[in-house]
């Protein structure tokens, strides 16, 4: 077993984290709060959230079957993980991490914050992904691999095996983003956790679960790992309103995620086939997400096309081994015919 332990910054392991009012309350019968300096004018917020989230964590731990001292929950989205991730393994100036290439782009701009060199390392051509590669790129000094699977923008998971042996091989942290993993058939990471504790899954609320807007990010990890982030995120990460509704949404709303994940998923099939027949698509990527990846003869002037009338989609055409693509998110059923019947005018021009 590999031990986590020495990949952490020593300033991050020698931390004294701060300790909020409500962490030095050790519990009681208590109805007068004068110890944090709060309003004491009930608004419904005027009292500080709980820094621990112990509540959230319990419900994300049934959803997830993981137990609370494994998660990590973040206000800021996963970007907040992210960044994390950097802050608590890699030192600035000297270390380094080696990514897939093309990739979602939050991995090399939280690197340059922090001052961490960042590797690409290119996915073959047909996407999969470059084991050997990816191990030839680490040295000693490279403290964290980042893997997206699905993968942004490519659409594609990746084979757990293919992401296991990386795990096995690499003497440092993988982390895996699964922020479009209820769209894929390919399991999630988490239940290799307590094999390979140099593991780190992140997912999110933003996506099958619609919340994007709420920012709630999770990453899971050993119970070493997890409570390491714990220590250095900011003490109230994650604002009372955000818990509560999280909560209430993973109590009521279960059923309905799985419901509109099986809806997205037949839309995606659907969008992808009429796509495939059109003249002016070269190639529709497979797509393990809530999104395609489309090849065009002439991108910009689709793009272009869709936003004047109203469809905005993101154009990754001059992402390397992108060249000609548009990503195109799966929206309802009405949206993705608007979409469906603006190109197959466009084709008729
Ligand atoms: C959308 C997305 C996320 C989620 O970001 P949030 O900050 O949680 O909204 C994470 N990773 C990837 C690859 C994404 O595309």
């Amino acid at each position: 077993m590999k031990n986590t332990l020495n990949y952490v910054r020593p300033n991050i392991l020698a931390l004294a984290p701060y300790s909020t009012a409500r962490d030095e309350f050790k519990g009681g019968d208590i109805s007068v709060w004068l110890d944090a300096n709060e309003s004491p004018y009930d608004n419904g917020v005027n009292r500080y959230p709980d820094p621990h989230q112990h509540e959230l964590k319990q419900h994300i731990a049934g959803l997830k079957g993981v137990r609370p001292e494994q998660i990590f929950v973040g206000g800021a989205g996963s970007d907040e993980a992210i960044d994390l991730v950097y802050r608590v393994f890699c030192r600035p100036g000297e270390d380094n991490v080696v990514a897939i290439a093309p990739s979602y782009g939050v991995y090399s701009v939280a690197a340059a914050i922090n001052d961490v060199e960042f590797r690409e390392v290119q996915l073959r051509s047909d996407f999969s992904l470059p084991v050997n590669r990816l191990l030839k790129a680490a040295d000693p000094r490279t403290k964290v691999i980042w893997i997206c699977s699905p993968n942004n923008p490519t659409a594609n998971a990746f084979p757990r095996a293919d992401i296991a042996r990386l795990a096995e091989a690499f003497d440092g942290i993988v982390v895996v983003d699964e922020a479009y993993i209820d769209f894929s058939e390919r399991g999630s990471m988490l239940d290799v956790l307590d094999s390979y504790p140099n593991v780190i899954v992140l997912q999110t609320f933003s996506k099958a679960w619609g919340l994007a807007s709420l920012r709630l990010g999770m990453a899971f990890a050993s119970e070493e790992i997890a409570a390491i982030f714990s220590r250095v995120k900011y003490p109230y990460n994650v604002n009372g309103p955000t818990q509560r509704k999280v909560i209430e949404h993973i109590v009521n709303d279960n059923i309905n995620i799985a419901e509109n994940v099986a809806e997205i998923i037949r839309e995606r099939d659907a969008l992808a086939a009429a796509l495939r027949e059109m003249p002016m698509v070269r190639e529709v990527y497979h797509s393990d997400a809530n999104f395609l990846l489309v090849k065009f003869d002439a991108p910009d002037a689709v793009y272009d096309y869709l936003v004047d009338n109203g469809v905005i989609v993101r154009n990754r055409s001059r992402l390397l081994a992108c060249e000609g693509c548009l990503r195109i998110t799966v929206g309802t059923p009405e949206e993705n015919i608007r979409v469906i019947t603006l190109l197959k005018e466009y084709t008729q021009q």
